[in-house]
């Protein structure tokens, strides 16, 4: 008989939450997401594999590192972290840990992971939100995304929750939280959208028509040329 350490089997891969900003690939194609401390320089799918952010030859998680994908074991510990200044427009995330994993107090690091809900919170301005749109930063070939409402969307690059859902596929779920359940995209279960998202859809259209509408106006009153007088 050997001895070993105590390894885990679990019947069901464990569930853990995490904080994450929401990304949009540089041609609108593709969607996932970026961590907010370490490995926040390496976007990652809904179903995506760990390698060491440090760039060492070993697999994620290592012991002797602090690689692998993070995550907690209580919702309300992840939520907290969305208190801080730097976090307000991070969106949390539940995830399925996958492949091997180390345990820790508060959480898992593990080698794969599924992201199965992505729950977005207010606009800045305190509304429910109905998209992701540009924040204004990002990564190499990646734009940052934050939530926005349908009126403060302007002219940003955005998408709403039922698009980001598709374009990061995989069965993402995406919730619009503070307890307002306006926007949720599941799109899992039949590929089809219901009452509550195509409403949200057409809210996200008729503002951005009253936007464009208003710049045409705008154009309008100055006139073909810009106003200019020659
Ligand atoms: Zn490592
Ligand atoms: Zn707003």
């Amino acid at each position: 008989m050997r001895l070993r350490l105590p390894e885990e089997r679990p019947t069901e891969p464990p569930t853990g939450y995490k904080i994450a900003h929401p990304v949009l690939s540089q041609d609108g194609t593709r969607a996932g997401f970026t961590g907010v401390s370490l490995g926040g320089a390496l976007p990652y799918g809904v179903l995506a594999d760990a390698s060491c952010v440090y760039g060492l030859r070993h697999r994620a998680p290592s012991r002797r590192c602090d690689c692998g994908f993070h995550c907690v074991h209580d919702r309300t510990t992840a939520e907290a972290l969305l208190c801080t200044a730097e976090h307000r427009a991070a969106v949390l995330l539940e995830v399925t840990v996958l492949g091997r994993y180390i345990r820790f107090e508060r959480g898992f690091r593990s080698a794969r992971q599924r992201v199965r809900t992505a729950t977005v919170g207010p606009c800045a301005c305190g509304t429910v939100a109905a998209a992701l749109a540009d924040a204004g930063w990002g990564r190499p070939g990646w734009k940052a995304l934050a939530p926005s409402c349908a009126g403060c969307l302007r002219g940003r690059t955005s998408v709403s929750l039922a698009g980001f859902a598709r374009l990061a596929g995989e069965g993402l779920r995406v919730v619009a939280g503070q307890g307002a359940p306006v926007a949720v995209a599941d799109l899992a279960a039949a590929g089809e959208l219901g009452v509550p998202e195509l409403t949200a859809e057409a809210a996200l259209l008729q503002a951005r028509l009253d936007w464009f509408q208003a710049q045409l106006a705008r154009l309008g009153e100055r006139g073909p040329g810009g106003g200019r007088k020659g």
